[in-house]
């Protein structure tokens, strides 16, 4: 069975995000990036699927500028076969992601195709939705536990009442959840190992994709700051506040 793990190049999830002066996105120069969290535990799962004997191959895709096949040799050196990067300095949209992934699944043609919930840069949560849409293909999003038996995929998922668990016939696409898995660290040896693997190079124009984006950033702006709170000293003064300041009770 041959997997495909789609990983991002985004801020690391420590840095302090700084919006440009100029309001048309966030600082990215001299900013450690790393891969999305979400498709750290999509890469970790599909190892575990690998050394369970159920996968066979995994091919960690990404799209975007150069820089991101560092993120590809990541998902490489945590147990991922072969890479294929997709380049292009455009501001990929998902719509455009999810386009090219359904190309690379045509022609790698996988059983199951994983991503994550959503990127912690964008906050989209839309890729894995609308390559599932475009491809035909049954998704499970948002999971918590997966297991393959025969030709499904039992996805279990953390909705309202409790958990729901969803059979999907392969092949199929899933996003992974936070609490799926924890993701491993690579060791140095497989770092150099990873150095061997061959990352393919494409473009958006061989696959056949138009990525203009559709969407427009009007403005990004940082959040309002928070007011200092103040400390009261008795019942009666925090009741007080609540009923006359606050007005909540
Ligand atoms: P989003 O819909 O933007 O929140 O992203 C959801 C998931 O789609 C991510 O966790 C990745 O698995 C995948 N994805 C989005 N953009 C890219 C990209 N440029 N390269 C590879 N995977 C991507």
């Amino acid at each position: 069975m041959k997997l495909l793990v789609a990983v991002k190049r985004v801020i690391d999830y420590n840095v302090k995000i700084r919006v440009k002066s100029d309001h048309t996105g966030v600082e990215t120069a001299n900013v450690k990036m790393s891969m999305n969290p979400f498709d750290e535990i999509g890469v970790e799962e599909a190892v575990r699927l690998k050394e369970a004997g159920v996968a066979t191959e995994i091919v960690a895709v990404s799209m975007g500028p150069a820089p991101v096949q560092e993120t590809i040799r990541t998902a490489l050196a945590m147990g991922a076969d072969r890479g294929i990067h997709v380049e292009t300095d455009v501001e990929l949209q998902p719509l455009a992601v999810a386009k090219l992934l359904k190309a690379i699944a045509e022609k790698e043609q996988p059983q199951l195709i994983i991503l994550g919930k959503q990127a912690i840069d964008d906050d989209s949560n839309a890729t894995g939705q609308m390559l599932a849409a475009l491809l035909g293909w049954p998704q499970g999003t948002f999971a918590s536990k997966l297991k393959i038996e025969g030709d499904t995929a039992l996805v279990t998922r953390e909705v309202d009442g409790g958990l729901e668990t969803e059979a999907l016939k392969l092949p199929a696409l899933i996003t992974t959840d936070l609490r799926l898995n924890e993701p491993r660290y690579a060791s140095l040896p497989n770092i150099m190992k990873a150095k061997k693997k061959t990352i393919a190079k494409l473009t958006a124009g061989e696959l056949g994709i138009d990525v203009t984006p559709h969407l427009t950033v009007l403005k990004v702006e940082e959040p309002p700051k928070r007011q200092a709170g103040v400390k009261v000293k008795t019942v009666e003064e925090l009741i007080d506040k609540l009923r006359n300041e606050a007005r909540v009770i």
